[in-house]
């Protein structure tokens, strides 16, 4: 029987990297460490901080919730819950299922957004209509809600649950393109940009998914197991994923070695290299790297003007918060 390093009770989890093995309790408690020492690692959080949680119902950004719900007075930090439902059918209904009951248990301040009933099309609707890919379109969607509903709560930062192994994938993936100004938006933290952005915050950076998994297991969250029907089945990021949970079990421990180094910045100097200039849409006011943003040019396209934005940031931006 494998037993934990601190109790010697049975242990659930081995975590080779570490040279651990832990029972429930004591891997709870390593997990809430780690994220806090990520957090002050990469000075994501500071004290008074009012926090607007993404969450999509999946093991990440639920552990996430949870993790930063334990950690709320340590920290001193205001939590608020976001659910945006984007409309792709029964996993959409599913998982928000679970997210309403995660913002229950935890009690946590929520804005939940219906992008078919303020915008009036749903995610696939938008990508026909526009012509566009699915995934594009959705993180774009999913983006500039994420920035409205943070703007309107005064928060001033978006945490999402993007883990250590999301973060390698999309690394090695902007780099094996050549895309390298994409690097720098893959920091820990991306800083607010005053009135227009509030900042980007990656809580779980150094978790991994298989321990995010675990955690939401053995804690029984509400979790939905399906994944988004749109999802392409093989993509550079799952390949770079299983190509790096191999080198792990041959090298415990790599993959957090190089998101570490990768984030000193001595291969790319991520000081340097800036988002470029954010402007405000001269439409919505919504950050943009050009006049009109691509939200507002995703709907003009589609329309053959801009009238709908408008009406869906005043609906947006009206939903009430629940508890
Ligand atoms: P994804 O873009 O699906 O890989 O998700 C990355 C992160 O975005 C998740 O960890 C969540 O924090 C957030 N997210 C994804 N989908 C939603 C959603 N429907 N509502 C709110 N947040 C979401
Ligand atoms: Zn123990
Ligand atoms: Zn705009």
């Amino acid at each position: 029987m494998m037993i934990c390093k601190f109790c010697q009770k049975k242990a659930i989890i081995r975590l080779p990297y570490a040279r651990l093995s832990l029972c429930q309790v004591h891997f709870n408690e390593f997990m809430v460490k780690k994220v806090l020492k990520s957090i002050k690692r990469y000075k994501m959080i500071s004290k008074g901080d009012r926090i607007l949680v993404a969450v999509s119902g999946g093991k990440d950004s639920t552990t996430l919730l949870h993790i930063l719900s334990l950690l709320s007075s340590t920290l001193n930090i205001e939590l608020y819950g976001i659910y945006i439902d984007l409309g792709l059918g029964e996993y959409s209904e599913k998982s928000k299922q679970k997210v309403k009951e995660l913002f229950k248990l935890l009690n946590i301040e929520h804005v939940i957004v219906d992008l078919k009933e303020s915008l009036g099309f749903k995610v696939p609707e938008l990508s026909k209509l526009s012509k566009r890919p699915t995934c594009s379109v959705c993180g774009l969607i999913k983006r500039y809600v994420l920035n409205v509903i943070a703007l309107n709560l005064k928060a001033n930062s978006i945490a999402t649950g993007h883990t250590m192994d999301d973060m390698i994938a999309y690394i090695l993936k902007e780099f094996i393109l050549g895309n390298y100004g994409q690097l720098v938006k893959l920091k820990p933290k991306l800083e607010a940009i005053a009135g227009l952005m509030p900042a980007r915050i990656k809580p779980l950076v150094e978790v991994s998914e298989r321990e995010s998994l675990v955690y939401a297991l053995v804690n029984n969250l509400p979790i939905y197991h399906g994944e988004c029907p749109y999802r392409p089945q093989e993509s550079i990021e799952v390949e770079i994923k299983s190509f790096f949970n191999m080198l792990e079990t041959r090298h415990p421990g790599i993959k957090i070695q190089f998101l570490r180094k990768f984030f000193k910045g001595e291969a790319v100097n991520l000081k340097d290299v800036t988002l470029g200039e954010i402007k405000k849409c001269s439409i919505c006011g919504m950050p943009s790297s050009t006049d009109v943003c691509a939200l507002c040019k995703l709907i003009y396209r589609i329309e053959g003007s801009y009238n709908r934005i408008l009406e869906f940031l005043d609906k947006i931006n009206s939903i009430e918060l629940l508890r």
